[in-house]
């Protein structure tokens, strides 16, 4: 099949160079100049784990480009573009709103059926009110018959998003025209996971709800975490136990400091937006985003157990990134740390294997170090913020460790050590 993809970021990327290694030919259509020729020099835009020897393996299936036309030579365009909060919260449909104008300024001159498949995050209702139309107007085409219209969200893992494509717990497809329907199920029949035929805006919640009932399980995950932390409880020993109950399971209970990333705070607080508007008083969503919000600073009130006075003082930050294996900054945990750190006027040393740079672009003011070992050695104390696995390979002996994310080798070595839940 001939795929379209537009917006090279993580969903993007990973779901074109998939589809292409799967035998299929892809375009990639970005904005970002940058990016574009980044890909078709045979390199990922972004760190992701497999992602460059999968773009080297499929270097002739797949081209990059900012011209929106070639889009008209293939069968199916994926809207992958970002979907970023509002300053209320509310989803900022603009990158998807010009996305559709552009693909209906395409379908306006082809006469051969075309699908569209939303797969960026959208607010259930979005595709079939606010993109529907745009590409109606701007193709002078009709929806469901002229050109074909879906939804298939996505549910990668960033760090894990090569493996994820490949082998995904279950396929959603909100869908109406039956062309469409085949052509989906055409180009997900390598798969053999469940696959879920929906109408669209169902497909859209499903999304939002399965982002929600995570994020959920990670605030609830922690606010027992704080319980059983002023009860002297290892809130790990807890969910082990909870986590065999068959109707619970054991995964997302790793209590810490919170969630971030690009998914989850947007999402819930879009939903909270979207519930709000509707009349619906969305009371578990606020209190998911409140527990989320309060609980890196955590870090910082067991640190001034043991060192009261930061003013002056060396603080080593270990991880920057949202979560390991990525490069990804968004929502990252870190922020909210390193800005109250630099309120209470400590001096501060951070280490990242790959999210140095964007770090350094918005807290340019604190110092990077070139490695984990120099993090340690040059600081007072250590706050672990980002489980990176060569963070359990380090000498921890004698330092005091605030540990956000229960690094093993810390808890054992640290000379003065407080877990965060635990
Ligand atoms: P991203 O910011 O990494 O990438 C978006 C890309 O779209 C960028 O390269 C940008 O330049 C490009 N773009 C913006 N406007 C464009 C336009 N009009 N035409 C062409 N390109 C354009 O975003 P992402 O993390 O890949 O997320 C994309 C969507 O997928 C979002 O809705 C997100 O919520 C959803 N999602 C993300 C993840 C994740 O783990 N990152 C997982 C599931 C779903």
């Amino acid at each position: 099949m001939n795929i379209s993809v537009i917006g090279s970021g993580y969903v993007g990327m990973v779901t074109g160079i998939g589809f292409a290694e799967l035998g299929n030919e892809v375009i990639f259509v970005d904005i970002d100049e940058k990016k574009v020729d980044t890909i078709n020099s045979g390199k990922a835009p972004i760190f992701e784990k497999e992602l460059d020897e999968l773009i080297q393996r499929n270097r002739n299936k797949y081209k990059a480009t900012k011209e929106y036309n070639i889009i008209a030579d293939t069968d199916i365009t994926f809207i992958c573009v970002g979907t970023p909060s509002r300053e209320d919260g509310s989803i900022d449909l603009t990158f998807v709103k010009s996305a559709a104008a552009e693909i209906g300024k395409v379908l306006a001159s082809k006469d051969m059926f075309h699908a569209v498949v939303v797969k960026s995050t959208v607010i259930p209702g979005t595709t079939e009110k606010v993109i529907k139309p745009i590409i109606e107007r701007e193709s002078g085409k009709e929806a469901f018959k002229d050109f074909g219209l879906a939804v298939n969200p996505e549910f990668l893992r960033e760090g894990n998003a090569v493996h994820d494509f490949f082998n995904p717990d279950r396929i959603v497809i909100g869908v109406r025209d039956k062309k469409t329907k085949e052509v989906l199920e055409t180009l997900y029949k390598p798969f053999s996971c469940s696959k879920l035929i929906t109408d669209i805006k169902t497909a859209e919640m499903i999304k939002y709800a399965s982002n929600a009932f995570l994020a959920t399980k990670i605030s609830f995950a922690n606010e027992i975490g704080n319980i059983c932390k002023k009860l002297g409880i290892d809130a790990y020993e807890v969910f082990k136990g909870v986590g065999l109950d068959h109707r619970i399971n054991p995964a997302f209970f790793r209590a810490g400091i919170g969630f971030g990333g690009s998914c989850f705070p947007k999402d819930i607080k879009a939903l909270i937006a979207k519930a709000e508007e509707l009349g619906v008083n969305p009371k578990i969503l606020k209190a998911v985003i409140e527990v989320n919000e309060e609980q890196p600073l955590k870090m910082i009130e067991l640190l001034k157990e043991h060192i009261p006075d930061l003013k002056g003082k060396r603080i080593g930050i270990l991880g920057l990134a949202f979560k390991p294996d990525t490069d990804d900054i968004r929502e990252s945990r870190a922020i909210p740390i390193v800005q109250k750190l630099i309120e209470e006027g400590a001096n501060i040393i951070a280490y990242d294997p790959e999210a140095m740079d964007a770090f350094a672009r918005m807290f340019p003011q604190i110092e990077y170090a070139s490695s984990a070992e120099k993090v340690i050695t040059k600081s007072d104390a250590v706050l672990i913020v980002t489980e990176w696995g060569e963070f359990n390979e380090l000498n921890y002996k004698g330092k005091i460790v605030i540990d956000g994310r229960r690094v093993e080798k810390a808890m054992k070595e640290a000379g003065i050590y407080e877990g965060v839940c635990w």
